[in-house]
């Protein structure tokens, strides 16, 4: 996709990234600010959080980044995390879901059940818990963007990909769920499949490959600048290949 926002597209948004501490979403996060967005940023690694914080500090938006690791997170920590965002801003005008995990990459009848719960919790659980704390303040917006992050195993199951392709499905089911119910309202919800893009998950996937010849996070952001973007607005319950065949 060719896509390129109007410079300072984003002043005024209000954009939460989940996994903002690596990969797609800190460089999501990286370029949501630079047009201009104000960010609510998750992690569960403080380190990491504070490389993204100072990647983006040049672009002197208003940034908040908020230690939650999706994997013990109690209705307390939601609950924060909304009062946070309801002090500052009183709405959300995106959400960007990136944060997951991989698992063991299995065949079905060797998934390991402790392992499934898992990946099952932060890829689906999580995502489930962060869509419903979050609905309300995205719905207060005049128009908002919730995006999940799907994969191409998300859409057709593949041999070998157990726990992590079930969860995509989920995510993907999620996705048009949502899209469904809010279809009238000023909410538009969809996902992106990244496609093979050359982050720390793709290497504990596929640790053989080389990872020059995959595209960089960078070079996929053309499609979440577009989700996040009002020029997205009529688009709901779709899942958005980043890299088309
Ligand atoms: P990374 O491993 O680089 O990033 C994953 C992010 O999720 C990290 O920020 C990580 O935090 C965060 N995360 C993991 N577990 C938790 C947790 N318990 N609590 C909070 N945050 C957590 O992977 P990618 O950037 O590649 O992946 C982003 C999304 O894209 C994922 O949903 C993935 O499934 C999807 N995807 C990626 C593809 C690829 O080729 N890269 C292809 C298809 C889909 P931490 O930094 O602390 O580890």
């Amino acid at each position: 996709m060719h896509f390129q926002p109007q410079p300072q597209a984003f002043k005024d948004k209000v954009i939460l990234i989940s996994g903002a501490s690596d990969g797609l979403g800190r460089c999501a996060a990286l370029h949501y600010a630079q047009y201009g967005a104000d960010l609510v940023l998750l992690g569960r690694d403080r380190r990491k959080l504070e490389q993204t914080l100072s990647l983006i500090k040049p672009f002197n938006t208003q940034t908040l980044a908020i230690d939650f690791d999706l994997a013990h997170a109690d209705q307390t920590a939601y609950q924060s995390l909304i009062a946070h965002i309801e002090t500052l801003w009183h709405r959300l005008d995106g959400a960007l879901f990136s944060a997951g995990i991989l698992g063991e990459l299995v065949s079905v009848i060797d998934i390991n059940i402790h392992n499934f719960d898992q990946v099952m919790n932060i890829n689906v659980r999580s995502q489930l818990l962060l869509s419903q704390s979050l609905l309300p303040l995205l719905l207060k917006a005049s128009l908002s963007s919730l995006i999940f992050t799907s994969s191409s195993v998300g859409h057709i199951g593949r041999a070998g990909w157990g726990s992590y392709a079930i969860s995509k499905f989920a995510v993907e089911g999620l996705t048009q769920t949502l899209a469904d119910e809010y279809h009238a309202s000023s909410l538009r919800v969809n996902c992106i499949n990244p496609g093979a893009t050359r982050t720390a998950m793709r290497a504990q996937a596929n640790p053989q490959e080389n990872p020059l010849i995959l595209k960089t996070p960078e070079d996929i952001m053309p499609t979440y600048l577009y989700l996040m973007d009002d020029s997205s607005q009529s688009v709901n319950g779709l899942c958005l290949d980043a890299q088309p065949k």
